[in-house]
């Protein structure tokens, strides 16, 4: 039977996203294809990280005892996962549960959102900061939607420009949800504030992580 790799998973409020202050369900899978410089989560990404396998049946049940509807399946990056498919699909099923798949940008789209309930994702960008916009899928956007996000984690004027280019080139405005989130300790939100005002960029939003505000930034399992 087929298994993922469940990193932590416990019961909090979504920190960020259209559901950000709600009470969300988060499982998290081990690895990443991407080494970001400012990496919250290194610790989930190492190759003798502990994890514990997961079959979908399992993860379904856990979930379901939570009584909790948000489902955020994070990492690393959850998609590289070989089963995780089969999970989704089975998600699926349930039409109770709002299931939401953060995904670092990097990984083709097209096989998950062609499911018959496709989950929403949340879809990074990586700007020039992160050491990674290189391997950005850029095809994906084009098959996003309206119930789907494009995050810009942004830590410097640079990001922040980058980040207004791809808003323009793929047209994202009024057809996904766009969040600008700042790398915490980085760069301060108001600069953000200031770069919307200056570039008119309506309908993007800054979206401050608010687990880091909540507890120590270095707290996990929040
Ligand atoms: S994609 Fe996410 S998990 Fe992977 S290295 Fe970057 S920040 Fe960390």
């Amino acid at each position: 039977m087929g298994t993922v790799e469940v990193v932590e998973n416990f019961v909090s409020i979504n920190g960020e996203g259209r559901r950000a202050g709600e009470l969300a369900v988060f499982l998290r899978m081990k690895g990443c294809n991407l080494q970001c410089s400012y990496c919250d989560t290194t610790w989930a990404n190492e190759k003798d990280a502990d994890f514990t396998p997961m079959t979908k049946e399992e993860l379904y049940a856990y979930v379901k005892k939570t009584k909790v509807k948000n489902v955020t399946i994070t990492g690393g990056e959850p998609l590289l996962q070989k089963n995780i498919l089969e999970v989704l699909e089975y998600f699926a099923k349930d039409e109770n549960l709002r299931v939401e798949i953060e995904t670092n940008g990097s990984v083709d789209l097209k096989p998950f959102a062609a499911l018959e309930h496709a989950p929403s994702f949340t879809v990074d960008y990586k700007c020039p900061g992160s050491g990674m916009c290189q391997h950005m899928c850029l095809d994906n956007f084009s098959i996003l939607t309206e119930k789907d996000t494009v995050k810009f984690v942004v830590g410097s004027r640079e990001d922040l420009e980058a980040a207004k280019t791809v808003i323009e080139n793929y047209k994202l405005q009024n057809r996904v949800a766009i969040y600008f989130s700042p790398v915490f300790g980085r760069i301060e939100p108001e600069e953000i504030v200031t770069f919307l005002i200056e570039n008119q960029l309506n309908d993007v939003k800054l979206q401050l992580q608010l687990h880091k505000y909540i507890w120590d930034p270095q707290k996990r399992g929040v």
